[in-house]
């Protein structure tokens, strides 16, 4: 009786698993595909300092699926990262942003935007990654003191002193560096004072309940302490609310990213969002 539920339970376990490799082979497939029709989109959200003023964009992947509508990176990325597609996908995604670049410093009034770039771990740590990212800059003519790349904490698990050259490697070119969803990893204080870094990212999570719990403000604290004492700026991300915004201005953060100025938006309402904004200000 036991080993015959036992003997089901595995079956059942083993349906299951095997749903979700076809599944996950599926949705493989259909990356593959999405990348050879240039099906992928960049938005862009905007990046505001503590006038109000919009200084640069974080570029966000969409992926449009034809019967899924647009899946949310959350649920492509890691599959791409276990794939090594993020390769390629990554590649698409840097070079495209920088043609953005390129292009609004043609624009008198769009020409002091940044732009920040997510970089995956498995991304940032390809041999070529240095040459590949100098190459696109060269072909698109972007000036790399606009271009940031952020980094994860998860970077941080293997061979540091790679890491460090490659970043100092691109800095020296103009490059910066920030370090998104800080505080939810496992960096040592130890390898990040090594970093050359120019920025913190308050992760969202911290910023959520900011107002109400006292933890989350004390670590909101710490991260612009750190920040100060190793010399980088701070920006807070996933600020929904006036009163967090208030908040965080309050405790030393620096810039800020979230709903309350706008959501990710694709190229043109993005451009237009910004003209708006300096149409408010002058
Ligand atoms: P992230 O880099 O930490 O990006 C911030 C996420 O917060 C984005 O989700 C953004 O849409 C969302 N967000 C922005 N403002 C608010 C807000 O006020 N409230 C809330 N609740 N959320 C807000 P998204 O676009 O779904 O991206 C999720 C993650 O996927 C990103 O987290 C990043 O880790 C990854 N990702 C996105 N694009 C790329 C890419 O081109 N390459 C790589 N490697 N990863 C990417
Ligand atoms: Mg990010
Ligand atoms: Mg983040
Ligand atoms: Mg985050």
């Amino acid at each position: 009786q036991a080993k015959t539920a036992g003997r089901n339970t595995l079956r059942f376990f083993d349906a299951d698993m095997q749903a979700m490799l076809v599944q996950r082979a599926a949705l493989e497939e259909d990356m593959r595909e999405s990348m050879r029709l240039s099906h992928f989109l960049l938005h862009y959200q905007p990046q505001v300092v503590g006038s109000g003023r919009i200084t640069g964009a974080e570029v966000l992947l969409r992926w449009p699926h034809p019967l899924r509508g647009l899946v949310p990176p959350a649920e492509f990325i890691p599959l791409a990262e276990d794939t090594n597609l993020i390769t390629a996908l990554g590649h698409w995604v840097l070079e495209t942003a920088c043609k953005t670049l390129a292009d609004w410093s043609a624009q008198d009034d769009m020409k002091h935007l940044s732009v920040s770039v997510n970089v995956s771990a498995r991304q940032f740590r390809q041999p070529h990654f240095v040459a590949e990212v100098m190459s696109i800059l060269e072909r698109t003519g972007a000036d790399p003191h606009l271009l940031k790349l952020e980094l994860t904490e998860s970077l941080l698990v293997e061979d540091v002193e790679d890491i460090v050259a490659k970043m100092s490697a691109l800095k020296s070119r103009g490059v910066g560096f920030s370090l998104d969803d800080f505080g939810t990893g496992y960096s040592s204080l130890a390898h990040l004072k090594r970093l050359p870094l120019d920025q913190l990212k308050i992760d969202q999570s911290f910023v959520r309940d900011i107002l109400t719990d006292p933890n989350d403000l004390a670590i909101g604290r710490m991260v612009v302490a750190l920040a100060d004492s190793l010399g980088l700026t701070v920006i807070a991300e996933g600020v929904e609310l006036a009163a967090q915004r208030e908040l965080l201005a309050q405790i030393g953060c620096d810039a800020y990213q979230g709903y309350l100025f706008s959501r990710p938006l694709p190229r043109e309402p993005f451009e237009a969002c910004c003209r708006a904004a300096r149409q408010a200000v002058a």
